[in-house]
């Protein structure tokens, strides 16, 4: 049954998912004066939301008790649809007729269409607002969210979704977000990749590794990795960006698979797919994605 009410402070939230992202974005849900109910198993990102103001409970069925809103922050789309639909008492069946539930994380968008279809029948909202901008801007709030459903379920998450981001694009349908975040997560990676191979190139002629990268920067191979991520943590050997090199490549898988389903011809984005699942297999999912470089360096293939 469709609720046009908007889900304003202080509405009751559970939000699914403690981890890099939903800690700070539960975080900012709470300082804008929302309940916010989180549940992860992990139990340091329990304590950790805990600490940041936050209430943790230890299972999601007490995280969606009279929750007005579920949002979901996980690794994809399979397990947002095993959290809410699995189990022996499927979390679904625990919502109020009329909860919205908004899936935040990078899934894939054919699953979110069916699995709107699966919460509709249950008298539940989806909508998809995945979001770009990293660690960083989650903690100070201004992530870009891209945002697929029906309008008046869109209107109702607004609040939700300002807390969070400084920019929230409506996209269209259902599963539009998640399209668009693949399809963004491509253009990023392929971003990084080539900034990573031109220093690897640039740098073997002789070429200063930080004066290529501050001449890139006010040319026209800038980009976003230029820019954020080639000096604090590929240059630095840091690698520690906040964003894991399996998630990178589940994107990117992503990606590939939309444009399979569509018909498009995309050589660019199965090569960069090719690539990032041959450095997951190498490195594991655990890794940075801006160890990317270093899978691009290491002897085996580098000569
Ligand atoms: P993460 O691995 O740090 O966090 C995921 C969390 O989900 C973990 O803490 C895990 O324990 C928890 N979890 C797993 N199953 C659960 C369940 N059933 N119920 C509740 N919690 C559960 O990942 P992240 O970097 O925070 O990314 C989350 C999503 O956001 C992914 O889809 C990712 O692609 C996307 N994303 C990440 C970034 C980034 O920079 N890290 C940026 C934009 C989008």
């Amino acid at each position: 049954m469709p609720n046009p009410e908007p889900i304003v402070p202080p509405a009751r939230i559970a939000l699914l998912g403690l981890g890099r992202m939903g800690l700070p974005m539960g975080t900012n849900l709470h300082r804008a004066g929302f309940e916010v109910i989180g549940f992860d198993p992990v139990a340091a990102a329990r304590e950790a939301f805990a600490a940041a103001g936050g209430t943790s409970v230890a299972s999601a069925r007490d995280a969606v008790v009279d929750a007005q809103a579920v949002i979901t922050m996980l690794p994809d789309g399979k397990m947002v649809r095993a959290a809410l639909l699995d189990g022996d008492t499927c979390l679904a069946d625990l919502l109020r007729p009329g909860t919205l539930v908004i899936d935040m994380s990078s899934s894939a968008p054919v699953g979110t269409g069916e699995l709107a279809r699966d919460l509709g029948s249950r008298g539940l909202a989806l909508i998809d607002a995945p979001v770009s901008g990293g660690v960083r801007r989650a903690v100070d709030g201004s992530l870009a969210a891209m945002v697929g459903g029906k309008s008046d379920d869109i209107e109702r998450a607004r609040g939700l979704l300002a807390a969070m981001s400084a920019s929230i694009f409506v996209t269209g349908g259902i599963g539009s977000g998640h399209a668009m975040k693949a399809l963004n997560n491509y253009v990023s990676a392929v971003g990084l990749v080539a900034a990573c191979e031109a220093v690897r190139i640039g740098g073997r002629f002789g070429l200063d590794p930080q004066i290529m990268v501050d001449i890139l920067n006010v040319s026209t191979g800038r980009n976003n990795s230029t820019e954020t991520k080639m000096k604090p943590f590929v240059l630095s050997g840091s690698y520690a960006a906040g964003f894991s090199l399996g998630l990178m490549a589940k994107d990117l898988r992503t990606a590939q698979e939309l444009a399979e389903h569509l018909g498009v011809h995309a050589p660019m984005a199965d090569a960069c797919a090719d690539l990032w699942a041959a450095a997951m297999e190498e490195m594991g999912g655990a890794a940075d994605h801006t160890e990317i470089d270093r899978y691009l360096g290491s002897s085996r293939r580098a000569g």
